[in-house]
Parts: structure tokens; sequence; C-alpha cells
């Protein structure tokens, strides 16, 4: 009999920020059992993927595996690791899931807001916890993030020990949720750990991250001395912040209203769960213009300048219970995620045009990575010292810091992978063995479409040259029935002469049609194949651009 293999796949996450999704096996190469770890999106930026919001990963080979996937783990709640979970769990046929009890909580609460999901129901493990699972036992380690419950796995095999870090850093001083274990990671390493699969986000990053409890004193200063009203946005699960903002208020004698449905949802998941066990009661949107400038705090969605969420409507002048003016202080106690830059620049530029003072991280230690620096990355690969280190969650260069830091801290094997990789971990050197089928699928209303599926390229060309339709009448004896119509769609009406486009397009018809051979004008074909060329280039001389164009030939 073949010697059991313990393998690593990841299917997203890997030379990109999102979409986490990993699977580890363990079996022979005919039959291996599969554990997956997170099932996340990413957000599509609009130029890019026009039309397209989210991001995920194709699961098409966890589909056919699907009788031998024993279960799918949630490290923690962030959409990069848990998004995708309600369009491609129904894919995955009832697939048993497990997640400490604020993740499990936090995803019903989302799936509770979205019309039309189907019943996702999830094992909820306590924290530290420690399950079976086919061939694999995974054991909860808490970590710190900038999320309450973020969760390390220790997966263990009969062929060794693999630690997937999840989303992590070193925070001594967290508000409210856990503090990494490092004593526990300790004993994992005394025990034997063959690999180290870690978050790279920040490993380009010098030094350690300052601690919550240094940013929560910054935003009490900041809350302390403003002059008016105070509205704070954040990520809306970010409950240690949720407590600062909270904490700073009621020191400066101001009510905490809460504006935002993902905010209202987080709030009221986090106070379930004991996260926000000592905080004051908040207030709904609607008390906002009863309280008096100085007396009110407002905690907003939209840290991403999302165009729907509430700070860029407040921005756009446009809330129905929220209302800004001069004087007033906006504190960003966040940052970008790259792509969501011009966004976040448009609405801090509505805010500053009415007047508001917009404080940043750019200034002030109002935000902290819940990613871990370079100092911390050592400490893990001190506590764990695994035979083989995977940088995973991250994109290229993130990933090549990492492994340059764990070459460089003496890991006997760094293993670099991409999505779609398939690297063995034991027995042998590790290596890549295999490809497995990989790629992305994109939400496009409310269908879920393949990202090589031409549809959302040709919708970019679209946007970039328009399109032009054009229908002939053709009679049977080869000659134009009538004028052809012809429609632009986002096409300039006239060139730099004040010619007419649509009548250039007009006169290279006519003149495609006629250079043709008589008996090729009877073949419709032929005829639509001439006149898009003639039309394209027509076009393109006039406007230097290639519109799409489609010809419909009408026999009569
Ligand atoms: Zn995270
Ligand atoms: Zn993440």
């Amino acid at each position: 009999m073949a010697q059991s293999e313990f393998v690593f796949a990841p299917l997203g996450g890997i030379g990109e920020i999102g979409m986490n999704l990993s699977i580890y096996g363990f079996g022979d190469e005919r039959r291996r059992q599969w554990l997956i770890v997170d099932c996340g999106v990413s957000f599509a930026s609009e130029e890019q993927l026009p039309g397209i919001d989210l991001i995920m990963p194709d699961i098409r080979y966890l589909v056919e595996e699907r009788k031998n996937v024993v279960g799918l783990v949630l490290t923690h709640g962030h959409e990069d690791h848990m998004g995708a979970l309600i369009d491609l769990w129904p894919r995955l046929d009832n697939v048993p899931l497990y997640a400490t009890p604020f993740t499990a909580a936090l995803f019903e609460a989302k799936r509770l807001g979205e019309p039309g999901a189907p019943q996702i129901p999830i094992n909820v493990v306590p924290l530290r916890g420690r399950l079976t699972l086919g061939p694999f036992d995974v054991e909860f380690i808490s970590v710190a993030h900038s999320i309450p419950e973020s969760n390390a796995l220790a997966i263990r095999t009969a062929a060794g020990t693999a630690l997937h870090t999840g989303d992590w850093k070193i925070d001594p001083t967290p508000l409210t949720g856990s503090k990494t274990d490092a004593e526990r990671l300790a004993t994992l390493g005394a025990e034997g750990v063959l690999a180290l699969i870690g978050d790279s986000t920040n490993a380009v990053r010098d030094g350690r991250s300052p601690s919550e409890a240094a940013v929560a004193k910054t935003i009490a200063e900041l809350v302390r001395t403003a002059p008016a009203r105070v509205a704070v946005t954040t990520f809306a699960s970010h409950v240690d912040r949720i407590r600062a903002v909270a904490d700073a208020a009621r020191a400066a004698g101001r009510e905490v209203v809460v504006v935002g449905r993902a905010m209202e949802r987080v709030v009221q998941v986090a106070r379930e769960t004991g996260y926000l066990d000592g905080v004051q009661e908040f207030r709904g949107a609607d008390t906002y213009g009863y309280l008096p400038p100085d007396r009110v705090l407002a905690l907003c969605t939209g840290s991403q300048g999302e165009p729907r969420a509430a700070l860029a409507r407040i921005a756009e002048d446009e809330h129905p219970d929220v209302a800004l003016s001069k004087g007033d202080r906006v504190i960003f106690s966040s940052r970008a995620i790259p792509g969501n830059e011009k966004a976040v620049d448009r609405v801090i530029n509505g805010l500053v045009a009415q007047g508001v003072e917009v404080i940043t991280d750019r200034t002030h230690l109002v935000h902290v990575s819940g990613h871990p620096r370079r100092a911390e990355l050592l400490d893990m690969i001190g506590w764990v010292k695994p035979q083989i280190l995977i940088p995973a969650h991250g994109e290229a260069l993130h990933l090549a810091e990492h492994a340059e830091l764990a070459r460089r801290a003496s890991v006997p094997q760094v293993v670099v992978c991409r999505n779609g990789d398939l690297v063995r971990l034991a027995p042998g050197p590790a290596q890549i063995i295999d490809q497995i089928p990989s790629g992305r699928l994109y939400k496009d209303g409310i269908l879920l479409i393949n990202a090589e599926a031409r549809t959302v390229a040709s919708r970019r060309r679209m946007s970039f040259s328009g399109a032009v339709s054009v229908a002939l009448a053709l009679t049977d004896q080869g000659a134009l029935a009538a004028d052809p119509e012809i429609e632009l769609f986002g096409i300039p009406e006239a060139d730099a002469s004040g010619a007419s486009i649509a009548d250039i397009a007009r006169d290279a018809i006519e003149e495609a049609f006629e250079s043709m051979p008589k008996p090729r004008r009877r073949d419709p074909d032929a005829v639509a194949e001439a006149v898009r060329r003639a039309v394209r280039s027509a076009i393109a001389q006039r406007w230097n651009k290639k519109p799409i164009c489609h010809v419909h030939v009408l026999e009569v």
C-alpha cells in the first residue's frame, strides 16, 4: 500500500489579498480526504471589472471531490475568509461547517440580512476547542486580530502537524478580543510542527504593530478635544475599535449613535456574544438630530468609501438622519483596502468641502493593522519551529518577503506556491507535486460566472469604446432592400470636423457592399463580415477607437 501523504493546496488568497480558501489533504494519490479552511471573497474594482462586486475562488475541484471532503472550518469572520460561503456552500452539498461562537453568530446575522439566502447550519466550536474530522485532528488556537475570535488551526495528521495561522498579530493589550496564545503555540512547537502556513500581509513592515490600547488612547484624545459633532468610521466587524470609540464617547459625555446596517448588525452580535459587556447602550440614528453637537458621536459604516454606506451619504449631504457641517470632526479609524483609495478620497473630499475636519491614520495613530509585522513573524517561527514554511495571505511581494525572512531565520524548507499548486508536506521533502483546477468566479447580479467567460471582457470593451449595431435587409438577388439601420451606443455623434459618425458608418457600409463581387452579395455571412470590418475601420479613422460592431442581415 502506498504511504499516506499530507498535502496542502491554496485555491485562493495566495498572490492576492482576499478570497482565502485553502485545502489540506490526507491519503494516497488515488483517494485523499480533504479539509477546507475558509471560504472568502475579494472586492472587485469598478474600472477593472465593470458591474462586478465580488470575486470568489472557483471550487469546481471540491465539487468533484465532494464525497472526500470532511468539513469546512472558518478561522474568523472577515469577508475575505467567509464572504463566499452563502454563494458557494450550496454547491458543496451540505458540507459540515465549523466556527467559533462569534464567527457563527456574525455569519448567521449576515445570512438573515440577505434575501433568499439558504439555511446554512454551522457547528459551533468553543474557543480553544478541538475536533476530529476524518483523518484530521483540528485544534483552534486563539490569536489577536482586528475582529473577535480569530483562530490559528493546528491540523494534526498521522504524517505530521500543520499550523494554519489564519490572520493574526501580537497585541499584548487588546481591548476585547483574545491575545495570541503564545504559550499554546510554544507547546505545539515542542510537540513538533511539520509546516507553518502563515499570514504574510505585513511581511514588508519592520518591527511590531502598535496595540489597540494605543489607538484607543488617540481616539479618546481626539473625541475629548472635538469642538462640535464627532463621527467615527471603522470596519464594522472591528469590535475592539467599537469599544474604544464607546469608551472615548463616555469619557467625553457623548452618546454613541450607530449609523449603518452593517454596524448595527455587528453591535448586536457583539452584545449577544459578550464582546461589548460593560459598554453603554447605543442609540439609533433617528435620535441624532435631537442631541446637542457636543453630546453626540456618530459611529458610521463606510470606512472604505462604499457609495451606499452611511459616511458616503453623509459626505454627499444625503443621509436622512445624520448631517455634518463646518467645525465638526470625522475620524477615519481605518485604512483603505488596496483598490478602494479613490472611493475613500471621494468621501473625504465631500466632507472637507462641507468644512468638516477629517482625521486619518496619515497623521494620527487612529488605526493599526491586524496583521503581523516582521518581528512578530519571527516570534511565531520561534514558537512553532516549523520544518516547512509556506507564506500565505498576501500578494507576490508579501509572500517573497515572508519567505526570505523565514530562510534567514533558518527554517529548513520554504515553499512559495500559487493558487492551484498541490504541495506535498510529507513524506519526503516538501514540494509542489501537481496542479489542481482553480480560478475565479465573479458575482454578476445574482449569477456566478466564470472569470474566463467573455462576459466581463466584452463589457469592459464596450465601456471603453462603445458598440455599433447595423441591420441590413438583403434581397435574394443580392441587393439592399432598404437603407441600412444604424444605432450607436457610447460613441460620439460627430467627428472633429462635425461630420456625423452614423453617416460615416452608412457610407462605409454602402462602399463595402458595392465593392463585393455580385455573387458574394447573396451570402449573408460574407456581407455581415465585410460590413463589420468596414464600419469598425471607418469609425476608427475618425475616432482612433474601434467599437464592437454587430451586423444583422435580414433576408427579404
Ligand atoms: Zn482577517
Ligand atoms: Zn484575511
